[in-house]
């Protein structure tokens, strides 16, 4: 058994970040990651965007870390090993090689883990997922190849940030998607159309409310036949269908979990010297005032400086309105707050002039809780503020509605 001050388990952003926190607040505390990718720390973000993709840049500017950044700062990197069981009351964790690991502090930065596409035949060539820098590789290589015709599985941001580069190469893709539009519930359909279309004009094919049954072929792949019977000939298929978060070994162990894990706005759970971080997250939300998991590079990274400096003995809030933007299509669309458009909750469209434009507010009893903007990343900032000082906003409804109040003079001035 192996002793350490701190054990974070997850090498992603979160838990990187976290060690990196700790070793500037605790110079002499000894520090392991356990990561059961076999790399350091690299971008996950940079995986799906265009110039990386396609080799414009170098593949070598995904790397964040290299492995003599964890020997310098004396961190212990346990690479291609899950942790696997949790004893909180022996404070130790057991690695998928049978090694255990004794903590005075713990760290859960365990992210997400891509969900696998649970269809017959989904084990042909020709599948690539993505969510590793390894999957990525099988991606890279499509991308950079031949023109081939693709299917498309899933509609969330990473799908369309591929899907644009496959186009400008010339691919000819057909989106499959359960949803009726892309983005959804996270954006409008009002606000998704003028997109949508883009992608159509492009050669995009789009198939909605729709799923796949089986994929067809030999080794390879060579179609796909839909639910309702249609067959669609393709050589790549591309299972872009989301995460699940890895927590049922944690649970186990009695930390208390939802979709994530369950932490206060200090990051703790309800388990003694054990905090979280990261995608895999569900904290109290003391701006939205409910549990939220945030999902996004940035927040990850803000939870692990916060969780990182209190198990060195702090005790700070996290207190951020998550944000995130994608872009495609000469679209950048952002996202900010809580954006779930839930019962209860009225959606207020912002008028926005510029072609291509639109921003709507997510609003709860007066209050502005999330918005999303298309072409107009300027008024990202605004809404985060109206979100973040609660600024009431209630009785203008209707002359946001009509845009004959500035939702940045509300923002600055916090008043109507
Ligand atoms: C292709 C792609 C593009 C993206 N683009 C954007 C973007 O443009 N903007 C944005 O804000 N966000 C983007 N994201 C999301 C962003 O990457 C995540 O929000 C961020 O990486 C979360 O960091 P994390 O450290 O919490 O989790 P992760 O990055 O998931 O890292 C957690 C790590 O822990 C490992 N792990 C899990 N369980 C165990 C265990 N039991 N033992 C050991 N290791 C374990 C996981 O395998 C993983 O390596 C993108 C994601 C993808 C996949």
């Amino acid at each position: 058994m192996q002793h350490y001050t701190y054990v974070i388990i997850g090498g992603g952003i979160a838990g990187t970040t976290a060690a990196e926190t700790i070793r500037k607040h605790d110079p002499k505390g000894s520090i392991a990651i356990v990561s059961d990718e076999s790399h350091p720390l690299y971008s996950r973000v940079l995986l799906s965007k265009p110039k990386w993709v396609l080799g414009e840049q170098p593949f070598d500017n995904v790397w964040l870390k290299k492995d003599e950044w964890y020997e310098e700062n004396n961190i212990h990197l346990f690479k291609g090993l899950r942790a696997m069981k949790l004893s909180a009351a022996k404070k130790t964790v057991e690695l998928s090689d049978g090694d255990v690991l004794k903590y005075e502090k713990l760290l859960l930065a365990t992210g997400t883990h891509k969900r696998m596409w649970d269809v017959k035949g989904a084990d042909k060539k020709g599948i690539h997922y993505l969510r590793t820098v390894d999957d990525a590789k099988g991606i890279n290589e499509v991308a950079q190849g031949k023109p081939k015709r693709v299917v498309m599985v899933g509609s969330a941001c990473v799908s369309f940030e591929i899907i644009e580069i496959l186009v400008a190469k010339g691919f000819h893709v057909t989106e499959v998607m359960r949803e009726k539009y892309f983005f959804e519930p996270q954006l409008g359909a009002e606000e998704v159309a003028p997109i949508e279309q883009t992608l159509i004009d492009s050669g995009v094919e789009i198939i909605r409310e729709s799923e796949i049954e089986e994929v067809l072929g030999g080794a390879s792949v060579e179609g796909v036949r839909l639910k309702d019977g249609r067959e669609i000939a393709c050589e790549v298929i591309l299972p872009l269908i989301g995460v699940v978060l890895p927590v049922e070994w944690v649970q186990k162990a009695g930390v208390a979990t939802h979709k994530g894990i369950y932490a206060n706005q200090y990051l703790e759970t309800n388990v003694p010297d054990i905090w979280t971080a990261g995608d895999t997250t569900e904290s109290w939300d003391s701006v939205l005032e409910e549990t939220v998991i945030m999902g996004n590079w940035m927040s990850a990274r803000l939870q692990g400086q916060v969780a990182g400096k209190n198990m060195t003995g702090a005790r700070e809030a996290f207190e951020q309105v998550s944000f995130h933007t994608s872009h495609g299509f000469g679209y950048q669309i952002g996202w900010t707050g809580d954006v779930r458009p839930l019962p209860g909750r009225e959606i207020i469209q912002y008028p926005t002039k510029e072609e291509k434009s639109s921003c709507r507010l997510i609003v709860v009893d007066g209050r502005v809780v999330g918005g999303t903007t298309v072409n107009r990343p300027d008024l990202m900032s605004a809404i985060t503020k109206i979100i973040k000082e609660k600024i009431e906003v209630g009785s203008a409804l209707e002359e946001i509605r009509k845009g004959t109040v500035d939702l940045k003079a509300i923002a600055n001035t916090k008043r109507i």
